[in-house]
């Protein structure tokens, strides 16, 4: 079970992630966990991810469709959901070639949708732990005692590239890079349109509604 999913940056696909491994059993790969992984174990590629990155531009192509095709490579059988690529045309075309030579295929598309607004309110007010990358947001998911992870007492960060500068052009570049995946998937798989302006919770209801028949079918 292979399964991409698109949003723009704050639409809640980490979140939503989380719940379709847990409830599927799957890898969740999320080439910005990826990323922000080789930056915390300061490798050559976190280092050259972090320029991009903290400005919210894209990192180069070849570098993201590299580390994630080895990534994929060494995933289990049983599947995963990508978070975060494909995020442009070239992306997506590449990973269905690697995929093609494996005889594999992507078999849903989920795309959340949410309202810009929703997204900087989203976005500005998230934290993170930089330990252990939960997330935490200070208005309706907050840590039992403040500024502090939960799960391993770390103090809770703003991601450099969450401030509301930087959304603009993450916003700007998803709407000029990642949207149109939307109709390239379209093409040739089945897309899923979500409403996520909701609650987390309400969302994931939507999302298991749609994968719950297709697992059924992609599993049995
Ligand atoms: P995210 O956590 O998905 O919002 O990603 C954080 C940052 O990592 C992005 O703003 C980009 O700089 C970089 N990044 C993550 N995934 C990709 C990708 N597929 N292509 C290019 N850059 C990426």
């Amino acid at each position: 079970m292979r399964i991409v999913l698109l949003g723009a940056p704050g639409a809640g696909k980490g979140t939503q992630c989380k719940y379709i491994v847990d409830r599927y059993h799957l890898l969740h790969l999320s080439s910005g966990d990826i990323l922000r992984r080789h930056r915390a174990n300061g490798t050559d590629l976190g280092k050259k991810a972090k320029e991009y990155m903290d400005s919210g531009a894209l990192v180069p192509d070849n570098v993201i469709i590299e580390m994630m095709i080895d990534e994929i490579s060494n995933a289990p059988d049983g599947g995963y959901v990508l978070d975060g690529f494909p995020r442009t045309a070239r992306q997506a075309t590449d990973l269905d070639k690697a995929l093609a030579e494996r005889k594999e295929k992507i078999d849903a598309v989920l795309n959340l949708n949410v309202n810009d607004d929703v997204i900087i309110r989203r976005i500005t007010g998230r934290r993170i732990c930089p330990k252990c990358a939960a997330v935490y947001h200070v208005e309706n998911l907050k840590p039992r005692k403040d500024g502090i992870c939960d799960k391993d007492g770390s103090k809770l960060i703003q991601r450099p590239d969450d401030t509301a500068e930087v959304v603009k052009t993450r916003l700007k570049n998803y709407n000029e890079m990642t949207a149109p995946l939307v109709d390239y998937y379209n093409r040739k798989n089945t897309v899923f349109n979500i409403d996520a302006n909701e609650e987390a919770e309400i969302v994931k209801e939507l999302v298991f509604s749609k994968l719950d028949p297709l697992v059924e079918r992609v599993v049995l």
